[in-house]
């Protein structure tokens, strides 16, 4: 009985001395901390906001992303032993937590992590100043409210005076996949894109229209297989214009 204690106290010794070094590597350097504890501490410290649909890119250093993938990997790994399937015998999911954690960071929401396309400008120098209008253009997104698919198209109607900066068509197709790859709300969708345009064009006129079909309506929900959603955003000449408003809506194909 005397004997037991000594052992028991040696024993709980042996922990500390296992435990220390650790816990002093823990202070000393954020080691141990998740590393998308580091990036929201940063974002709070910069007051950015960090919803869904917001890009933060500008908070994540090189090499972190790889480092985030794992950590959504685990967590994953957690919700699919939450859901009772036995991952280490079902040879269809044993890797699904990876394969699920890189769709989300490294492909359908990408557009959360990686810095924007480099879009080279132009000065308009042959002073377009004809309606010019692209798409239908294909859009892949998914919804903030459920991570369901949104498959649609969008049309782009742009106005540009002889100051607005000219940019190649295929490079409204990139801003949309970049705006589009993020989980998101239709009417917040298109006003970013609307404002990412604008930014980079500065034209006189700007028309968006987004036609999409939102699986969380299809799959669950209402199951309802053929809705879909369509949401515009006109900005400049086009508010002021009803003539060209509708001059763009008839030139849609099937929006007339
Ligand atoms: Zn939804």
């Amino acid at each position: 009985m005397n004997g037991k204690t000594p052992q028991s106290v040696r024993w709980y010794d042996a922990q500390m001395l296992m435990q220390s070094p650790s816990a002093m590597n823990t202070s000393d350097s954020d080691e141990g901390t998740p590393v998308s504890v580091k990036i929201r501490q940063r974002l709070l410290a910069a007051r950015r906001r960090f919803h869904a649909n917001d890009n933060i890119a500008d908070f994540i250093e090189p090499g972190e992303l790889e480092v985030l993938l794992d950590e959504v990997e685990t967590k994953m790994k957690g919700v699919l032993a939450s859901l009772v399937i036995d991952t280490e015998n079902d040879h269809n999911t044993d890797d699904t937590a990876r394969r699920v954690a890189k769709m989300y960071v490294n492909e359908v929401f990408r557009g959360r992590y990686v810095q924007g396309p480099t879009i080279t400008e132009f000065p308009n120098a042959e002073h377009l100043n004809e309606l010019m209008i692209v798409g239908p253009i294909t859009v892949r997104s998914a919804c903030s409210h459920h991570f369901c698919p949104v498959i649609g198209k969008i049309w782009i109607g742009v106005m540009p005076n002889e100051h607005t900066n000219v940019i190649g068509l295929s490079k409204y197709a990139r801003l949309a996949e970049w705006v589009m790859g993020r989980p998101q709300i239709q009417e917040e969708a298109v006003v970013q894109l609307a404002d990412l345009i604008q930014l980079k064009t500065q034209p006189d006129g700007l028309a968006i229209v987004m036609e999409a079909s939102h699986y969380c309506m299809a799959w669950r929900g209402v199951k309802d297989m053929d809705s879909k959603m369509i949401n515009s955003v006109m900005r400049g000449v086009f508010l002021k214009d009803s003539n060209l408003r509708r001059e763009f809506l008839s030139l849609i194909p099937g929006k007339g």
